[in-house]
C-alpha cells in the first residue's frame, strides 16, 4: 500500500506501545517537528493509538485521553495503524506484540536491547516474511546512530573490531572515580542522587545492559547471531581508587568496554568474540576522552581505519531523536514498499574468552622477605607471560610487604589465568588484587 500519493500525503498512523521516558519524548518530538518531516521527506507523521499499563496515570507530555488503551494487543492489530512503535521495554509482553504486528505486516521501531538481545533472529526472519521493516537503533547507545551506519554505510567494510562506552550509569561514575578521586561507593551513591543511576545499579554496573548492546553490535557488525549470554561479562563494581590512581600514574584512564571482534582461529576460520570489562584505555585514545554519562562507538575497518561516533547514550529526549528517524526510514521504505533487509542469519561461530589476547594490569601484595620479586617474576616468565612495566607503590600493606603493579605484555587470557592460578598459590604472595585488561598495549 502506498503510504504517499501526488499531492497532500496521507497521515501515517503511529500506534505507540509505552508512554514512559522515551515514549512521552517521542510524542513531544513528533509534534514539533511534525511540519518540518512532512516538508522534508512528504511523509505525515500522527501518533493515533497509545497503549499503556496505566490509563489514569500523570503524563509527562498531553495526550488525548481517547487515543489511550490497556490493551497493547489491540494496537497492533488495528487496520487502522501503519507503523507500530516499541517502547514498553522487556522481553514479554513486548516480544509477543512485536511479532504480532510484523504477522500484521506493520513495520516496528523499537528501543528494546533487552528483545533485541535475545530474541533478534526470530524478529528478523518474521519482519523478512512479512516484508515490513523492525528497526532498533535507539536500543544500542541511545542517540548515537550506530545500526544504521553498520547496517548501510559500513555494510562492504571489512569490520575488525568494535569497541563501544555503551552504558552512561558506568561511565558517569568511573569519570567520577578519576576526576574527583572518588570511591566507587560515593561515586555511585551520587551517580543515583543525580539520576544517573537505579536505585538497583545491577544490570548497568555488573555489565548486564552493556553486554546486551554488544551482543546486538556482534550481530549487526559481523552479520552472525550473537545473543546476550554469549558475552562474556566482568563489570565495575571491584574496582577501586587505587586502580583509577594507578591506572593516571601509566598515563591511562578506566573504562567499562564493550568489545566485539572478529579474529581467525588456528584453521583460519573466523570466530567471533563478545565481552564486556573494565578497561584501562590510554590517555591518548579517543575513547579515553569519553567522560561522565556520554556514550562512544569506535569502529575499527580494515578499509575505513578508524571511526568513532560520540553522543548522548540514554535520556528521554535523545533516545527518542533515534526512535523518530527509525520511523521516518521506516515510514519512507512502506511508502516505497521496501524494507531493510538482515539477510539470513546464522548462529556466530564464537570464540572463548581464554583465546583473546589482551594485555594486563594486575597488582599483587607480596610478604617482607628477599627475593619475593625474583619469584614472581620466575612465575610470570614460565608461563611466557612478559612483563612491560612494574611500580612498587605506596601505601606498602599493613603487614610491611610490598605493594606491586604489573602492566604485562599482550598475553592470551589462558596463559594469565595460569598465571594467576600459580600467584594465588605462592608463598610469597599475601594476596592478589584487581586484575584488569588493558587496551592499545601489545
Ligand atoms: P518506561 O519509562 O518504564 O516506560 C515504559 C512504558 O511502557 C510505560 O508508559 C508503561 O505504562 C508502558 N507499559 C508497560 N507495560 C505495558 C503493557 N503491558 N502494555 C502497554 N504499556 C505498557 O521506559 P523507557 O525509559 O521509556 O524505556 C522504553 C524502552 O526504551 C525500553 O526498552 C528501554 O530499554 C529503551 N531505552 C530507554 C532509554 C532511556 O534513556 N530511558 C534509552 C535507550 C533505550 P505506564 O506508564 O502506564 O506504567
Amino acid at each position: 500500500v502506498a503510504l504517499v500519493s501526488s499531492g497532500e500525503p496521507r497521515p501515517i498512523r503511529v500506534g505507540l506501545l509505552g508512554l514512559g521516558n522515551v515514549g512521552a519524548a517521542l510524542v513531544e518530538l513528533i509534534g514539533a517537528q511534525r511540519e518540518a518531516i512532512r516538508d522534508r521527506t512528504g511523509l505525515d507523521l500522527v501518533v493515533t493509538r497509545v497503549a499503556v499499563r496505566s490509563a489514569a496515570k500523570a503524563r509527562a507530555v498531553e495526550v488525548d485521553p481517547a487515543l489511550l488503551t490497556t490493551d497493547a494487543s489491540e494496537v497492533v492489530t488495528d487496520p487502522d495503524i501503519d507503523i507500530v512503535v516499541e517502547l514498553i521495554g522487556g522481553i514479554e509482553p513486548a516480544r509477543e506484540l512485536t511479532l504480532a504486528a510484523l504477522n500484521a505486516g506493520k513495520p516496528v521501531v523499537t528501543g528494546n536491547k533487552e528483545l533485541v538481545a535475545n530474541h533478534a533472529v526470530e524478529l528478523f526472519t518474521a519482519a523478512e516474511a512479512n516484508g515490513v521493516d523492525l528497526l532498533f537503533e535507539a536500543a544500542v547507545a541511545g542517540a548515537i546512530p550506530i545500526m544504521r551506519p553498520l547496517r548501510e554505510s559500513l555494510i562492504g567494510e571489512p569490520i575488525a573490531r568494535v569497541m563501544g562506552i555503551v552504558n552512561g550509569t558506568t561511565n558517569y561514575i568511573l569519570s567520577a572515580m578519576s576526576e574527583d578521586g572518588a570511591s566507587y561507593a560515593d561515586a555511585l551513591a551520587e551517580a543515583q542522587s543525580r539520576g544517573f543511576a537505579e536505585r538497583d545499579p545491577t544490570a548497568d554496573v555488573e555489565g548486564f545492559d552493556a553486554a546486551a548492546k554488544a551482543a546486538i553490535i556482534a550481530t549487526i557488525a559481523f552479520g552472525q547471531s550473537v545473543v546476550a549470554g554469549d558475552v562474556y561479562r566482568e563489570g565495575i563494581s571491584s574496582i577501586t581508587a587505587s586502580d583509577i590512581a594507578a591506572a593516571e600514574r601509566f598515563d591511562m584512564v578506566v573504562k567499562l568496554l564493550a568489545i566485539t571482534e572478529s579474529t581467525p582461529d588456528d584453521s583460519g576460520e573466523t570466530r567471533i568474540n563478545a565481552r564486556v570489562h573494565p578497561a584501562m584505555v590510554p590517555s591518548d585514545h579517543p575513547l579515553a576522552s569519553v567522560r561522565g554519562s556520554f556514550n562512544a562507538v569506535f569502529i575499527e575497518g580494515e578499509a575505513l581505519d578508524d571511526l568513532m561516533l560520540y553522543g548522548r547514550g540514554a535520556g528521554g529526549t535523545p533516545t527518542a531523536s533515534a526512535v523518530l528517524g527509525d520511523l521516518i526510514d521506516a515510514a519512507g521504505n512502506a511508502s516505497r514498499n521496501t524494507a531493510a533487509v538482515f539477510g539470513t542469519m546464522e548462529r556466530a561461530r564464537l570464540s572463548s574468552i581464554d583465546d583473546v589476547r589482551s594485555a594486563f594490569y594486575l597488582t599483587l601484595d607480596l610478604i617482607d622477605q628477599a627475593g619475593v620479586l625474583a619469584a614472581v617474576a620466575e612465575i610470570f616468565g614460565r608461563h611466557q607471560v612478559s612483563i612491560r612495566s612494574m611500580e612498587q607503590a605506596a601505601p606498602a600493606s599493613p603487614d610491611g610487604g610490598a605493594h606491586v603493579v604489573f602492566i604485562t605484555h599482550a598475553t592470551a587470557e589462558s596463559g594469565l589465568t595460569a598465571v594467576l592460578d600459580e600467584l594465588g598459590r605462592s608463598e610469597v604472595v599475601a594476596s592478589v588484587g584487581t586484575v584488569m585488561r588493558v587496551i592499545g598495549v601489545d
